[in-house]
């Protein structure tokens, strides 16, 4: 702790303990908004098990072969594999080892696990070399929450634990140990996503574990490949806790706390919270309920007294719970057909669909409403999928409006919806609406991604473009 005290020390960073909350990541300096606060390589990291495999060393999906040995990790090529190498060797033993059954049912968090006990004992053997913020000894400091989990989920980890002692055969393997460090990566390793936050695998960062989580968080956490980064989205001044948000920030207060309470074990108490009980009941109303009979009303509606109906609480007329239930219930049965059409594969009958399920929400729900967000989020996947552009700039715009009411100003899911919007409008060759989109793509982007990715030379390019296009239109006007 007093090592990584030190190496934090210089970057304007000091880590404090408090009794509710454990560990903290305080400032020791102002911080701007999109100044990088802190970076950390994983401990370990694993690529997740989608249709698409991915390179070990760099999660890319493309030119990949298998490792011949043990037919399990995919490399881009012989850089990814000598660099993964050290590690991979003496996991390539253990999985050679087993028989093919088994070395098919590895699911990533087993293979994770097998490299944290692996990256350990290459430290313990100065392999690998030991610093102040890559070391086991952080592993160790981590929150388990043991005593919170269920039976259930007990003895699924301990299951879990004999399938990594199967593969690691070592003679003193430590059960217990085991199944309390998969309770550990339960809450603390992340979600390794690309620059457009397209899920790749999970790492263990635990010195960026120890960051806490706010609703209404100060800084970001994106990925530059495997390397964590996490920016400021704000100033933060000197003495600052530093925040990042662990659940999708977009719902209601409740469904917040939910999340936060069964994935991390905690009752979030920040500002956002705070105000959000004492206005959950309108909050919900709005973000979960229904709308008002009269489509020019905005109202939110609540349970009457007697419990026949929802009154609009700004008119006052009162839907039938009668009514609600059965659009309701059309509203689940459609849904359920869109993602059966989805999963089949079939995205013209999905896209029907949800376009369904979006006439029948236009009609139930408040038209602030998370759920009629999330149809609209799908019908653009799917638009896009169908290279219906007109189509999909359409979603995009109602997308964007519904991500100003939820998230703040700054935040990578608005900026990334923008650069949707600005590159479909420029294929579409409108390209004074292309130039408004990608501008406000990079003013929010620049600051939770940085400038210097390729993902943001691509977009600072394409904007360039734009406005190029532009003057040349605006200068060949000039000469008619
Ligand atoms: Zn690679
Ligand atoms: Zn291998
Ligand atoms: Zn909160
Ligand atoms: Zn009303």
């Amino acid at each position: 702790m007093e090592d990584l005290q030190r190496t934090l020390a210089p970057t304007g960073l000091s880590v404090s303990t408090t009794p509710e909350k454990g560990r903290c990541l305080n400032t020791t300096r102002n911080f701007s908004p999109g100044e990088v606060i802190i970076t950390e390589e994983p401990y370990v990291c694993v690529p997740n098990n989608s249709s698409e495999s991915k390179c070990d060393g760099c999660f890319k999906s493309v030119n990949l072969k298998k490792c011949s040995a043990c037919q399990v990790p995919w490399y881009c090529g012989s850089t990814c594999q000598k660099s993964e190498w050290k590690l991979h060797r003496l996991e390539c033993q253990a999985l050679a080892g087993l028989n093919k059954e088994r070395r098919k049912s590895l699911t990533p968090s087993l293979r994770l696990m097998v490299r944290l006990y692996l990256k350990r004992k290459l430290q313990n053997e100065q392999v690998f070399q030991t610093t102040a913020t890559d070391n086991y000894n952080l592993v160790e400091a981590l929150v388990d929450h043991m005593s919170d989990i269920g039976e259930k989920q007990l003895v699924l980890y301990a299951q879990m634990a004999n399938l990594v002692n199967l593969v690691l055969e070592w003679p003193n393997s430590n059960i217990k140990e085991i199944a309390q460090n998969f309770s550990k990566l339960a809450c603390n390793a992340h979600t390794i996503c690309d620059s457009e936050l397209r899920p790749l695998g999970t790492g263990l960062y635990p010195v960026i574990s120890i960051i806490n989580h706010s609703c209404s968080p100060n800084a970001v956490l994106v990925f530059e490949g495997r390397r964590a980064v996490v920016r400021a989205v704000e100033l933060i001044p000197q003495g600052t806790e530093v925040f990042i948000s662990y659940v999708e920030t977009a719902e209601s207060t409740a469904a917040r706390q939910k999340a936060l309470k069964e994935q991390y074990f905690f009752t979030c108490s920040c500002p956002y919270c705070r105000k959000g009980i004492y206005m959950e009941v309108q909050e919900s109303a709005i973000l979960e309920g229904y709308r008002c009979k009269t489509d020019k009303c905005n109202g939110f509606l609540l349970r009457d007294s007697d419990d026949r109906g929802f009154v609009c609480q700004t008119c006052g007329l009162v839907r039938s719970k009668e009514e609600i239930l059965k659009i309701s219930a059309d509203v689940k049965q459609r849904e359920d057909q869109a993602s059966q059409f989805l999963s089949s594969g079939n995205c013209l009958e999905a896209s029907v669909a949800y376009r369904n399920v979006e006439q029948l929400q236009l009609r139930l729900c408040h038209p602030f409403s998370i759920n009629l967000m999330r149809t609209r989020e799908s019908l653009l996947k799917i638009l896009m999928e169908l290279e219906d552009w007109r189509g999909a700039l359409a979603y995009c715009r109602y997308v964007i409006s519904a991500y100003q009411r939820v998230y703040p100003e700054i935040h990578p899911l608005v900026g990334l919806q923008y650069y949707t919007c600005g590159k479909l409008a420029w294929f579409l060759g409108d390209t004074e609406d292309a130039i408004k989109s990608l501008t406000k793509a990079v003013y929010v982007l620049q600051t939770t991604h940085g400038t210097n990715t390729p993902f943001m030379r691509d977009l600072l390019v394409r904007l360039d473009e734009a406005r190029a296009e532009a003057g040349s239109q605006a200068s060949t006007w000039k000469k008619l």
